[in-house]
């Protein structure tokens, strides 16, 4: 698969032209909602002329279409956004682009981000690299997919419970989730604050930590964001690793197992210790994740009301109608539902039962996975308990689509970085990924570990 390094060999604007080809070539699998190519091609030329210098000079990118960026509207794969152009940058654009990386286009998601196969879509769902009867996985599922078919060689997506490890895992790229604060939020679309966090899409684990490295850092504009810890590094040491029981029962699909097994065979062999553990308040992750989310969202998406921000509904008479059909509109059915369900935990009666239980719930979450970090210093699974689904295949049922984020769920409750990284193919040939987990700013270290194990090691 294409690296940066293939790219940097390029001229910019033969590599932009190049991913622009690419692009145009692949509209079939639906990934991007829309090209940068002018302001593109500009940079390039920019590039090529010397006045942009950097890390990444002249190599292009994607970003999920809830960044803000310029040359393109930002949707949010809603219609309520449909020709939002952004005012301002979101800070990790602004700071690839000042390392000299080109964005060329903005990748199809759930709307909003509410979504695990960017079937949520308002512009119709991105298809699976693989296999196009298949779910591109979401809902970061256009960035995935766009790295899988090697049109740019990292792509940037939000993770909130599994958005960019669940799409890395079914299309057989890497994708890395940070600990929580890593990389500024600001400027993309909020989803749920405690858990929302931004990351990328990669071909390698060092491209995804050199695309991390320049991401990560304090931004004034995001107060939950962490001074730098993100320092590149190699493995120079043998790891526990610890096998999640609850990640490895029989509710799992058995070539997944087979691929993680074999991949923890291979850790093994390298010399790490292997070790079984358990982590029981697992079972009421999801519980946790479908209330304090969506009261987030209830929260966040309070200011889409049609006077502030994007499309508003045309012949209302009353302030109460303008609010209500431009919301009825520009919003999706799972937008729908969890405005719904996040106003009702938070309401005065059940505040208690529900959200208040819930965020006790996720302390003793993070207890156990501190203890378990006492002894671990890689806690593996896999990402999901299936490989990429039929598309339609769980739309019929909300329950169904939010059990297949049973695995990515916890490490974001926690704020614990946990990433995706290649397992190999089934016998469909349907990538599997596995998840590594770790403790707070041990980032890199996962990235290292990763690394380590790749392919042509
Ligand atoms: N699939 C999860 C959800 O629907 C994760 C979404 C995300 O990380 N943005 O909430």
């Amino acid at each position: 698969m294409v690296k940066i390094s293939d790219y940097a060999r390029m001229s910019a604007l033969e590599a932009v032209q190049t991913a622009l080809h690419k692009a145009k070539e692949n509209e079939q699998y639906n990934a991007l909602l829309s090209l940068t190519e002018d302001r593109a091609l500009r940079r390039a030329q920019a590039v090529d002329g010397g006045e942009i210098t950097g890390r990444l000079a002249g190599i292009p990118f994607v970003v999920k279409d809830n960044f803000l960026a310029y040359g393109a509207p930002t949707t949010a794969a809603s219609t309520l956004l449909k020709e939002f152009m952004a005012p301002i940058q979101a800070t990790a654009v602004e700071k690839l682009e000042a390392e000299g990386a080109i964005c060329i286009g903005k990748a199809n998601l759930d709307a909003f981000a509410h979504g695990g196969s960017t079937e949520n879509s308002a512009y119709g769902p991105a298809k699976n690299s693989h296999d196009t009867s298949r779910v591109a996985g979401g809902s970061s599922g256009g960035s995935a997919v766009v790295t899988a078919l090697d049109i740019v060689p990292f792509a940037l997506g939000t993770d909130t419970g599994g958005s960019i490890r669940q799409p890395a895992s079914f299309n057989g790229v890497v994708g890395v989730k940070p600990t929580y604060g890593t990389v500024s939020r600001y400027g993309v679309v909020a989803m749920a604050s405690s858990t929302d966090t931004i990351g990328t899409f990669a071909t390698t684990a060092d491209d995804a930590a050199l695309v991390m490295d320049i991401m990560a850092g304090t931004d004034e504009r995001d107060m939950t964001t962490l001074p730098d810890f993100f320092v590149p590094t190699t493995l120079d040491k043998k790891l526990t690793i610890g096998v999640v029981k609850q990640f490895m029962t029989d509710d799992v699909d058995a070539d997944v197992r087979q691929l993680v097994r074999g991949y923890i065979e291979k850790a093994k062999s390298d010399g790490h210790t292997i070790v079984e553990v358990d982590l029981p308040m697992i079972e009421y992750s999801l519980a946790m994740y479908y209330i304090i989310v969506p009261a987030e969202i209830s929260s966040n998406l309070a200011r889409y009301d049609g006077i502030r921000y994007g499309t508003r509904a045309e012949g209302v008479k009353t302030l109460a109608e303008l609010y209500g059909k431009t919301r009825d509109q520009g919003f999706v059915t799972e937008n729908k539902r969890r405005i719904m369900i996040g106003s009702y935990v938070l309401s005065s009666g059940f505040f208690d039962a529900y959200y208040q239980k819930a965020q006790k719930a996720r302390t003793l979450l993070i207890n156990e996975f501190n203890t378990l970090f006492q002894t671990c210093d890689v806690l593996v699974g896999p990402v999901s308990p299936t490989p990429a689904f039929k598309l339609g295949e769980n739309t019929a049922d909300p329950v169904k689509m939010y059990l297949a984020d049973i695995m990515t769920v916890a490490p974001s409750l926690a704020g614990v970085p946990a990433i995706s990284v290649p397992a190999g193919v089934t016998e469909g040939g349907l990538p599997v990924g596995v998840q590594l987990i770790g403790q707070q700013k041990s980032d890199a270290l996962l990235l290292a570990f990763a690394k380590s194990l790749e392919e042509d090691n």
